[in-house]
C-alpha cells in the first residue's frame, strides 16, 4: 500500500513536468542553518521582502525542528535548457515554471489522502507577482504560500544525491528542487 502511494506520488509529479521524482525517509534529509545564509545574503534577491522568506518565515531553528514531524519526503526537481550559462533571463523564466507545479502537488497529495504535509518549493513563494509584504498588507493566499527548502536550511545538494538525482544537469541547463514533507496516517 505504502510503496503504491510513493509510486502514484512519483508518477504524477513526472506527469506536472518535474524532469524526475522520488521519494526519501525523512531521516535522509540533511540541513544546516548556513544554507539559510544564502537567504540573509540575498542570493534569491527576496530577503525581508516575502512572507515566505528570511526573516519572516520564521527562526530557522524551528524550522529545522518542523522537519522532523514528518517520515517522508517527495522530492522532485525540474531542468531547464538556457541559451548559456549567462542567460540569466532564462533562468528566472525556469524557476517561475516550477511555481505551477510546486502548487500542483498539493492537489496530488489531497487525491492521494495524505493530510500531514509541508510544501517547500525553489527560492521564493511565487505564488503573487509582488509579495503583500512590499506593501504591509497582510499575506493574499495563505492557503497558496509556500516557503523556499533553503528557508527551512536544506542541504539541497545533499538532498539531490539521497534522491538519486543529479544537482546539476548539464551544460547550459538549470536545475530546480522542491520537496514535499509528509506522514501516512495510522503509522
Ligand atoms: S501568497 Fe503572495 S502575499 Fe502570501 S507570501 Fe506568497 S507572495 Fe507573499
Amino acid at each position: 500500500m505504502k510503496n503504491k502511494i510513493f509510486d502514484t506520488l512519483t508518477e504524477k509529479a513526472i506527469e506536472l513536468g518535474a524532469h524526475k521524482a522520488s521519494v526519501i525517509s525523512a531521516g535522509e534529509i540533511s540541513l544546516d542553518r548556513a544554507f539559510r545564509d544564502m537567504c540573509a545574503s540575498n542570493a534569491f534577491g527576496v530577503y525581508g521582502k516575502c512572507y515566505m522568506c528570511p526573516p519572516d518565515v520564521g527562526d530557522i531553528d524551528e524550522l529545522m525542528a518542523e522537519v522532523a514531524n514528518y517520515d517522508y519526503a517527495l522530492v522532485y526537481q525540474t531542468v531547464s535548457e538556457l541559451e548559456d550559462s549567462f542567460d540569466f533571463e532564462g533562468m528566472v523564466e525556469a524557476k517561475k515554471r516550477t511555481y505551477p507545479l510546486a502548487q500542483s502537488m498539493r492537489e496530488i497529495f489531497k487525491n492521494c489522502g495524505i493530510k500531514k504535509v509541508l510544501h517547500l518549493g525553489a527560492g521564493g513563494c511565487g505564488v503573487c507577482k509582488s509579495c503583500a509584504k512590499q506593501t504591509g498588507e497582510p499575506c493574499r493566499f495563505p492557503e497558496k504560500a509556500m516557503p523556499s527548502l533553503e528557508a527551512y536550511g536544506f542541504n539541497v545538494s545533499a538532498l539531490a544525491k539521497s534522491a538519486g538525482m543529479k544537482y546539476i544537469n548539464g551544460q547550459n541547463t538549470v536545475t530546480y528542487f522542491g520537496a514535499v514533507l509528509f506522514s501516512l496516517d495510522g503509522e
